[in-house]
């Protein structure tokens, strides 16, 4: 799977590992969906693979077992079973077995992803690390949100932007991928990069996208009202909802705020009947913040039915206040 967006990062690191430059902590900083996983095990790759002239080959033992996680000197530290953290027994570990002898003698690796997870006593556990690198190490964070991460951590690695493709050549790698399909309207509707959409049925995402959009309108338009909606989205696919609504919004902020009349794309969409720039942007901001609270807190146990009609019942009242 080529990933062309990312040559750029490669080709620095090609030349940071000719220089004997690698540093022994980088931090990824990738879009959501823009390949930050893919882009450290290719880095452990060219770190390991035995082909030394020309790695990473890609072809080799070494290159292959990192590949499918296999490899004795590349570990992965993610989250484990239901938790939604890294803890510090499962640093201790990567850090003790990073200190042991290389199986390959070329490097030990350990990928902490994604590293906002790690909990605050797992933080402090790294940093250790971190103060004292070894020589042959290599600890390869990636985020999607550095600012949750310790600035002391942040402020011991080496940072590289991962940043997605352009809409436009997403939609082309998609289609190359996958084939044809309503690629714009699902990474609209997640706000996010290509590699998101790799193992999901984008003509449902589109599908139940343009279902949010109508509902949205007609809430504003008061022709449904907010406790038959919550109910539906409460019973079926609310976390994509909610996505779908938030990117919705985030757009129509862009709208609001902008010089442009309209943006091409919306104009097949449904359509608020005051349109954005009769909406204060200020309570747009607030129920944009309103939504991304809402998304935080999914995993908890929360009144899901309640919360999302609170919600709604905002997103009515944006029109009136
Ligand atoms: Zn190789």
């Amino acid at each position: 799977m080529t990933l062309p967006w990312l040559q750029e990062a490669k080709q620095s690191l090609c030349a940071a590992r000719l220089a004997d430059r690698v540093p022994h902590a980088l931090l990824l900083h990738e879009d959501p969906g823009a390949g930050g996983l893919q882009l450290a095990s290719w880095i452990a790759q060219l770190l390991l693979c035995r082909e030394s002239a020309r790695a990473p080959c890609g072809a080799c033992p070494d290159c292959q077992w990192v590949r499918v996680r296999q490899h004795p000197d590349c570990q992965h530290i993610q989250p484990e079973g239901k938790s939604r953290q890294i803890v510090v027994d499962q640093v201790r570990d990567a850090v003790t077995e990073l200190r042991l002898t290389g199986h390959s003698g070329r490097a030990k690796i350990a990928i902490l992803a994604p590293a906002e997870a790690l909990n605050a006593n797992a933080a402090n556990a790294l940093l250790k690390t971190l103060e004292e690198p070894t020589p042959t190490t290599l600890l390869i964070l990636v985020t999607t949100q550095p600012s949750r991460l310790l600035p002391t951590i942040r402020s011991r690695c080496l940072k590289l932007r991962v940043a997605a493709p352009a809409r436009s050549d997403a939609v082309q790698w998609l289609t190359d991928a996958r084939g044809a399909g309503p690629w714009d309207a699902a990474l609209a509707a997640l706000d996010t990069g290509p590699l998101a959409l790799l193992e999901i049925d984008p003509a449902e995402i589109a599908s139940t996208r343009r279902e949010v959009l109508v509902h949205l309108c007609a809430l504003h338009d008061q022709t449904l009202q907010p406790p038959a909606i919550a109910e539906r989205w409460a019973k079926d696919e609310l976390d994509l909802r909610l996505a779908c609504t938030e990117s919705w919004i985030t757009d129509q902020i862009m709208i609001a705020a902008s010089a442009i009349d309209d943006l091409p794309e919306m104009r097949r969409e449904p359509q608020l009947s005051t349109g954005p720039r009769g909406l204060n942007i200020g309570l747009l901001l607030e129920f944009h913040d309103a939504v991304r609270e809402l998304r935080s807190l999914m995993h908890t146990s929360i009144n899901k039915s309640l919360a999302v009609e609170s919600l709604l019942w905002r997103w009515a009242q944006v029109r009136t206040r």
